[in-house]
């Protein structure tokens, strides 16, 4: 009985929110796995957005509502504990979050969530999500939540409720993001700036592979103890070296005989991974595309061999898209295992691309991949 109150009440906040919040994904050009380890990034936000409406109903209790999912589920706020159900946790996250920091301001609410971005593909439907949430309650109860700590509690959220190690890039992406512009991003002091994304005459095109391959999570946090592994040992002999991604490459090459291959191997990826990011970001200032879509493709190459990460229908989207002459730059994006490329593609060769790949995938694996063409767009906001 109380689920189809529940229901009928999310129906009316739906048609009658105080407050409506449109959160975007993020894609990131270059830069991958570094977040975590204080390298260099180049994120932006994109027009692919989580929209959440918001309605306060008056009691002790919180609906969340999510369309995607047709599901819902109450939060008490007087018991706010890890859900075993995953999606609940990056609610159940958020509000442990403000509450910690700004005491008894949240109320009961009514929220529901829709999305037309896919979910768990490396666009980061989850941080959309988490930033969308933290900062539909700053509007809804006055909180006074400052952009950096919408950026923190949402990482909280996802570290300490939903178990992801993630770094802080994403949430950083969708609460700065800016249209037009990529940013520039250094994740070991979080300095940044915003440069312009002049890719003409070029679009940005992710192709989603529609797998996605349950190891996301588990080889994530696995990365992030083998990079730690890495560093500990770098710092017996060096101490003054505390970031992986700034080790200096002749000290990096000394490890080669001391570490474990596969430990070795991570060190560099993200040693090389940061260097060719810096150096991408200064061609892309220069204008000169080619050869950011060369590092592009170095990359991805990195992610497959050193860093292990890809899965073959990643890697036979990004060898189609190498032999395929539109196309200057392509790799693997986000945590792994599945999700998206990314691809830089000539504007007149992006409908021959699209088809082209969708055909090759389908014929291999016999999946639909789906493409979406994205424009930079603004982080977070209010739009009620
Ligand atoms: P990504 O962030 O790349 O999309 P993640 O695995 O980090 O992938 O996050 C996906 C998770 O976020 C989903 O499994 C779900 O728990 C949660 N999530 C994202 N969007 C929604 C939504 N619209 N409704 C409910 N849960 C969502
Ligand atoms: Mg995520």
């Amino acid at each position: 009985m109380e689920g189809v109150t529940d229901k009928r009440s999310l129906k009316t906040t739906f048609h009658s929110s105080d407050i409506i919040i449109e959160s975007p994904g993020r894609i990131n050009l270059i830069g991958e796995h570094l977040d975590y380890n204080g390298g260099q990034v180049l994120p932006a936000a994109i027009n692919l957005k989580v929209r959440l409406n918001f309605k306060k109903n008056g009691t002790r209790k919180c609906n969340c509502y999510s369309k995607n999912y047709d599901n819902h589920f109450e939060i008490d706020l007087d018991k706010v504990e890890v859900s075993e159900k995953e999606w609940h946790n990056y609610f159940l996250g958020v509000v442990h979050f403000i509450e910690q920091a700004h005491p008894n301001k949240i109320k009961g609410f009514d929220c529901i969530v829709e999305s037309d971005l896919p979910i768990g593909s490396g666009i980061s439907s989850s941080a959309a999500l988490e930033c969308g949430f933290a900062k539909g309650l700053d509007a809804l109860f006055s909180i006074g939540l400052s952009d950096d700590e919408v950026i923190t509690i949402s990482r909280d959220a996802e570290h300490h409720f939903v178990g992801t190690k993630c770094g802080i890039m994403d949430q950083f992406a969708v609460v700065r993001g800016k249209k037009g512009k990529l940013i520039r991003l250094d994740c070991n002091d979080l300095s940044f700036e915003y440069i312009s994304a002049n890719i003409e005459p070029y679009s940005i095109v992710l192709l989603n592979t529609n797998v996605s391959h349950n190891l996301a999570t588990s080889e994530y946090n696995l990365r992030r103890q083998e990079c730690d592994d890495a560093l500990k040992a770098i710092q017996e002999k060096y101490p003054e070296h505390d970031v992986l991604a700034r080790v200096p490459e002749d000290i990096v090459k000394e490890f080669e005989s001391k570490l474990a291959s596969k430990i070795f191997n991570r060190l560099l990826y993200v040693v090389q991974e940061n260097a060719r990011t810096i150096t991408a970001s200064e061609a892309l200032e220069n204008e000169n595309l080619k050869t950011f879509g060369q590092k592009m493709f170095e990359s991805h190459e990195g992610l497959r061999n050193l860093y292990q990460v890809s899965c073959e229908e990643l890697d036979f989207l990004v060898d189609f898209a190498q032999e395929h002459e539109g196309v200057i730059g392509s790799r693997m994006m986000g945590g792994g295992f599945g999700g998206c490329t990314i691809n830089l593609v000539h504007k007149d060769r992006m409908d021959s691309f699209i088809t082209e790949a969708a055909l090759a995938y389908d014929l291999k694996f016999n999946i639909r991949l789906s493409p979406y063409t994205v424009a930079i767009g603004d982080g977070v906001k209010r739009i009620k």
